[in-house]
């Protein structure tokens, strides 16, 4: 998607970013050889990250390397044109680059990560995924990077009683600490990122509202948002699969069909989550794979 939006923009015939990576895991590298704006010859990349003990000098660009290797890959590192900058940080670096004043810092994270804040003249931006409370030092400095920032972007994949119990020392934040931290240092608007792979959509409109009731300003991140600083109030735009689609409903149904068995059952059920893709139904009996079921609604 990004690749596509710099490529749409009225200068694109030169594409320049400037790229954070804030660290390896493959939930944030695996977009990489997709991002088309790397195989033209004109496009210069400015890419930051930091040095990995695993991974040793030119990390990012060694990780390139890999993920490009046969067979995983269908061309190698060659057809890169693109011109690749690389540039390793450090935890309390600051630097400009076109538009904005960065400040990098180290998050608590299993083999690191880095969270970035952006100052621009339109406000601030600070990006924290990946990092787990629980290091004095580090809590600190992620408090001192999010200070008064316009939009702070956290790491929230757990509930906070996951978090307490079977969840602890896997790297990750809740909704809870996050806007613990909005409150401390007075940021204006927090958004909660980073959401589990087995949260549902409702799970995180649940998360969405208990953070609601703690803190006025919070967003639940969703692929494609839009958030534009600049005006007297931040605008943001959802995207329309995120809240147009799914609908909380209860509606009585009758289900008849046939069992992995063969038997024929008739069970009575409610529907309570209806989108343009189908409905969720739950039931007693277990239905015959790839077999059709008959719903009737009240
Ligand atoms: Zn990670
Ligand atoms: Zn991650």
């Amino acid at each position: 998607m990004l690749g596509r939006h710099l490529e749409s923009e009225e200068e694109s015939k030169r594409i320049e970013p400037h790229i954070f990576v804030t660290h390896y895991h493959w939930d944030h590298i695996q977009g990489i050889p997709f991002f088309s704006p790397l195989y033209a010859e004109q496009n210069r990349l400015h890419f930051y990250s930091f040095r990995s003990e695993y991974l040793g000098r030119d990390s990012l660009k060694r990780v390139f390397e890999a993920q490009m290797a046969h067979p995983y890959f269908p061309v190698d590192i060659s057809a890169m044109s693109a011109r690749r900058d690389f540039t390793e940080l450090a935890g309390g670096d600051q630097f400009e680059v076109p538009g904005a004043r960065v400040k990098a810092s180290w998050l608590h994270h299993p083999q690191g990560c880095l969270g970035f804040r952006f100052d621009t003249p339109a406000g601030s931006i600070v990006y924290a995924t990946d990092n787990e409370p629980g290091d004095p030092k580090l809590d600190q400095s992620l408090r001192q990077l999010a200070a008064g920032a316009d939009i702070f972007i956290n790491d929230a994949q757990f509930t906070p009683e996951h978090l307490a119990t079977t969840r602890k020392g896997w790297g990750h934040s809740s909704w809870l600490e996050g806007v613990k931290i909005a409150a401390e240092v007075g940021v204006k608007n927090l958004v909660l990122f980073h959401h589990d792979p087995d949260s549902t959509d409702k799970a995180v409109d649940s998360i969405l509202r208990d953070a609601r009731g703690k803190f006025a300003n919070v967003w639940a991140a969703a692929e494609g948002m839009l958030m534009t600083l600049g005006g007297a109030n931040l605008d943001v735009l959802i995207p329309a699969v995120r809240e147009g689609l799914r609908r909380d409903t209860h509606f009585r149904a009758m289900v008849t069909g046939f069992t992995d068995t063969g038997m024929a059952f008739e069970e009575e059920t409610v529907i309570r989550d209806l989108s343009l893709h189908g409905a969720l139904i739950y039931l007693d009996h277990s239905p015959r794979l790839q077999s059709e079921l008959q719903v009737q609604l009240d």
